[in-house]
């Protein structure tokens, strides 16, 4: 069996913020202590609130970020450092696809010449072949031959992302960083979007990580999804343990937040409060203030994110270890 497409241990990413306008920089860990493992072809979908890290980690993955602490490997190599002519030759096998196509794309020039683009930069089709491979690219995304030569702001935002998702997969890639790339779009146009990547996605053996906040979404795309809160991995397992049986007591907020067609509103667990601010990290469990369940050790004792079952990690104090039979 082919090993890890990517392999994270232990990343650290702190930034200076300042409080107030007058206030003094203060540390915040966006990224606390995350390890991870990719395999090819494999979707990890990372949700969580906003500011829990998931943005910080995803440009982490691909080394744009660079890690204060911890290592990166890229189908099993240790990740160059950026800006380097190794880091810019692996680049062409991991892309990031952000939440905002316009940004994305230069306004200048026309979709057909921005697809176009990687291949000519990275050298992966010949001059006289590129047309065609762009042709190839457009149809993959369902853009019309029509619209080769139209500027971003010509299109709708839906066809912009998928100009923007035929360039990334121009060169082939091994690994999709996907960051919100629906949440800008209507929602009568996120499904058709989401589903297209989950095709082209299965269809060319690329290992994604989807990170959104939106977990309705992530349940129709991951195979297996981690849940963040302030920087740190609370639970991690399948896409169908998380969704149907979560653990720890905040991806169960999360997942009951989910609306269910034929689910009462009734017996839903409602998350109280708002997530702390990261540059006073609550003591013990983080998640403690907001915690139902929260007990004197989670005040004082941070949990260790630990294995629960073959399938799962969680770091929460009151999951037992025999919550799930573990295998031998
Ligand atoms: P969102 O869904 O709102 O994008 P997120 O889960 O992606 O949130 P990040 O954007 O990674 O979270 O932010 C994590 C924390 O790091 C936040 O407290 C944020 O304010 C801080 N942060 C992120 N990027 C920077 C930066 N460039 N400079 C300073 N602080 C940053
Ligand atoms: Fe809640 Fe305690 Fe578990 Fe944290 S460790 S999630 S506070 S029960």
């Amino acid at each position: 069996m082919a090993g890890p497409i990517l392999q994270a241990k232990d990343l650290v990413r702190t930034y200076e913020v300042r409080q107030g306008m007058f206030g003094r920089p203060s540390p915040v860990r966006a990224v606390d202590g995350i390890s991870l493992t990719i395999m090819p072809g494999e979707t990890l979908g990372i949700v969580g609130e906003s500011g829990s890290g998931k943005s910080t980690l995803g440009r982490m993955l691909l080394g744009i970020d660079p890690a204060q602490a911890g290592e990166i490997a890229f189908d099993g190599q240790a990740m160059p450092k950026l800006g380097t002519p190794q880091w810019r030759a692996l680049r062409a096998k991991m892309q990031l696809v952000y939440q905002d196509p316009l940004a994305a794309l230069d306004r200048r020039l026309t979709i057909s010449a921005q697809i176009a683009e990687p291949l000519a930069i990275h050298g992966l089709v010949p001059l006289e072949h590129r047309q065609t491979r762009v042709a190839e690219l457009m149809s993959a995304v369902g853009l019309r031959p029509d619209q080769a030569d139209r500027y971003p702001h010509e299109l709708s935002g839906g066809q912009r992302q998928r100009a923007v998702i035929a360039r990334a997969l121009a060169s082939r890639p091994k690994l999709l960083v996907c960051d919100e790339p629906v949440s800008a779009l209507d929602v009568s146009i996120q499904a058709q979007v989401v589903n297209m990547l989950r095709d082209l996605q299965e269809e060319n053996h690329i290992a994604m990580v989807f990170i959104s906040h939106d977990l309705k979404v992530v349940r129709n795309i991951a195979d297996r999804v981690a849940v963040m809160y302030l920087g740190r991995i609370v639970e991690e397992a399948s896409s169908d343990v998380i969704f149907q049986s979560p653990l720890h007591p905040y991806t169960r907020a999360l997942v009951s937040s989910v609306p269910v067609p034929g689910r009462p509103l009734k017996g839903r667990t409602i998350l109280q409060g708002e997530p702390p601010n990261p540059a006073n990290r609550p003591s013990g469990c983080a998640f403690h203030p907001r915690c139902p369940m929260a007990t004197d050790i989670c005040r004082t004792t941070a949990p260790p994110l630990r294995a629960i079952s073959a399938d799962r990690t969680a770091a929460c104090h009151l999951v037992a270890d025999s919550a799930e039979p573990v295998a031998a």
